[in-house]
């Protein structure tokens, strides 16, 4: 069933250095060809780090298969191709010195890959959401839609924004109103009952004031017939950290709860994956940027991309069965890690194939 033929090799991305150098080996306890290994890598030190690895790559890959099913039987190879190298992310890890260098797959349906993008992210914007006086936290949304409008929606939706960004950018210049300074992303839920699909933005604002603008111009720009103010929030930030990891994160939850509106219901029943949703949501938004800054520049970042050569290392792979990293001399597990009983339901019975 895995198409490996389609999946470019991951060994080639660890760049083997000169074979000059195995004259300095002298000390290691087993003769390894030296691999020379771009970036810092991930410390392995950490356990609970490990584990929660170990939950996002079993997530992924349980999600990553019926969803190259599903985009295979629409004829999308482009998205099956991508999806593969999701399925492959983090598959071969080098560990040397409690250090982990794999490959990243970089896409979005990706939970290893979100959690380091969150990360980057939040050291990037943290500082200077910090300077931030008063901020608030806007969610601007305009009427659901199904499937087959949502590929035009999600477009529409962010050339709303921009028509948007223009008309506060022009009046700030003529002196008439606030600079529009913000972090936006765009995200899309999924609502099983109705089966419609809900484009929608975050944004982080430094004042009431331009949250209040921003809301202003949104609902003139879609009219009453699309957006209407009961569906539009503003709220103050509390904890500035958190807002921004909710403007941040990754824009659609795999997980989704039956039935979103019913907090009753969402206690009993536990929550499933709907891959034809998820499929048409990826679609959607293939090639669009989802995180956009308005008014402020970030300072430049020094860090170089470093790389460094490893003489004594062990190589492990993921094993599904295992749903861990296995060193391939010693047969030891990475992390350990053990799914609670609710997420292997979710994961082996809760992911619905049919409905979108
Ligand atoms: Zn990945």
């Amino acid at each position: 069933m895995i198409d490996f033929e389609r999946v470019p090799s991951v060994k080639k991305s660890f760049r083997q250095s000169s074979l000059d150098t195995l004259g300095q080996l002298g000390t290691t306890k087993k003769m390894k060809i030296p691999l020379e290994l771009i970036g810092r890598g991930t410390d392995a030190s950490d356990n609970q780090t490990l584990r929660r690895k170990a939950k996002k790559k079993l997530v992924t890959n349980k999600v990553v298969l019926p969803l190259i099913d599903y985009a295979r039987s629409k004829g999308n190879e482009d998205m099956v191709r991508s999806l593969w190298n999701t399925y492959h992310c983090q598959e071969r890890l080098i560990l040397s010195e409690n250090i982990m260098h794999g490959v990243y797959c970089k896409n979005r349906i990706c939970t290893v890959c979100n959690g380091n993008r969150k990360a980057e992210m939040i050291n990037k914007y943290l500082p200077i959401v910090e300077t931030w006086s008063d901020p608030h936290f806007i969610t601007l949304t305009a009427k659901s839609c199904f499937a087959n409008q949502l590929y035009d929606r999600m477009r529409n939706t962010k050339r709303a924004f921009k028509i948007i960004a223009d008309i506060i950018k022009k009046r700030h210049q003529r002196g008439k109103g606030p600079k529009l300074v913000a972090i936006k992303s765009l995200e899309c839920n999924f609502n099983p009952y109705k089966r419609t699909y809900n484009p929608h933005f975050h944004i982080l604002v430094p004042s009431i004031e331009v949250a209040e603008i921003v809301l202003q111009e949104w609902l003139r720009t879609w009219t009453g017939k699309y957006a209407q103010l009961i569906a539009q929030k503003i709220r103050k930030v509390e904890d500035r950290e958190r807002d921004l990891i909710e403007v941040v994160k990754y824009g659609s939850k795999i997980l989704t709860e039956p039935n979103p509106n019913n907090k009753i219901e969402r206690r009993k029943i536990t929550r499933r994956v709907y891959i034809a949703a998820l499929y048409n949501i990826l679609r959607a938004m293939r090639g669009l940027r989802l995180t956009d800054t308005y008014g402020f520049e970030l300072p430049k970042s020094k860090t170089k991309t470093k790389s460094v050569t490893v003489f004594d290392y062990d190589e492990l792979s993921y094993d599904m069965e295992m749903m861990d990293w296995v060193n391939e001399d010693t047969g030891e597990t990475l992390s350990n890690y053990e799914p609670d009983p609710e997420l292997l339901h979710i994961l082996n019975k809760n992911i619905e194939t049919e409905l979108c």
